[in-house]
């Protein structure tokens, strides 16, 4: 195996699957299957999961709501998003724990990093929910300020392109796909990776990003395997 511990940023529109809006069950379903073949061989696994699916603060602020407002709308949406995972692992016998930034106890443990990293040791799956737990930031940088928190060793972006492309492959014929790239290579060229924020702390703790399609069955633990089926952002 490449990976001993990995985080994996699955966004909420991915939940979405076919539909327009919140959850289906189905990719859901097809999601702990790829987490649970990762899970038996021994890779411990964190999930840091959006909330986009659901709700996004940026869309509020747009038909005038207050940013933090809505920002704190999108962070219950991962929480949403947080069980609906945890439940879909559990029914196929994964141990979960969902932890979550806002306080929710009824529901989510707190986030407690030494809490996480003991039920990673122990083989539990843990979800990050509620983002970092403040507005005006994104889940991209929960996933990443997690993964370094918790000394995962690579940050796995799960997304429905099988990695990252010289322009947007679903708008332009030509486009070609890196197989790796370092982290100034992005930023000089524009291309969109994540965003700002979290690219540059996942750039300065030297935390190496591979982009590829979730979509497909298997391809999780191709990557974990040490196949390079998307792209790698490395130093
Ligand atoms: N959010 C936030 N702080 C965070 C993470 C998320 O305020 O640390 C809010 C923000 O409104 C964001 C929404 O939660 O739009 C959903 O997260 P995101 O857009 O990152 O989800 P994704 O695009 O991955 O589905």
């Amino acid at each position: 195996m490449a990976y001993k511990r990995i985080l994996l940023k699955l966004s909420g529109e991915a939940l979405m699957g076919e539909k327009q809006y919140g959850i289906d069950p189905g990719r859901l379903a097809a999601y702990a299957d790829e987490i649970k073949e990762v899970v038996e061989k021994g890779i411990e696994v964190a999930i840091v999961i959006g909330g986009g699916n659901i709700f996004r603060g940026l869309a509020g602020a747009s038909s005038g709501m207050d940013r933090v407002q809505g920002d704190h709308m999108g962070m219950l949406a991962t929480v949403i998003n947080g069980l609906a995972l945890q439940s879909a692992l559990e029914i196929k016998g994964v141990q979960t724990r969902l932890q979550s930034a806002i306080k929710i106890n009824e529901v989510a443990e707190p986030f407690i990093r030494r809490r996480a990293m003991r039920h990673l040791e122990k083989g539990r799956v843990v979800i990050f929910g509620g983002g970092t737990g403040n507005p005006y930031f994104t889940t991209d940088s929960a996933a990443v300020l997690r993964a370094i928190e918790i000394e995962a060793d690579v940050i796995l972006k799960g997304t429905r392109v099988d990695g990252i492309y010289t322009s947007d492959p679903e708008k332009d014929k030509n486009a070609t796909k890196f197989d790796t790239i370092s982290f100034n290579e992005v930023l000089r060229k524009g291309l969109k990776v994540m965003d700002t924020t979290a690219f540059t702390l996942s750039q300065e703790n030297e935390l190496p990003i591979v982009v590829f399609d979730m979509n497909k069955k298997g391809n999780l633990l191709k990557i974990v395997s040490g196949q390079n089926i998307g792209t790698v952002v490395n130093l």
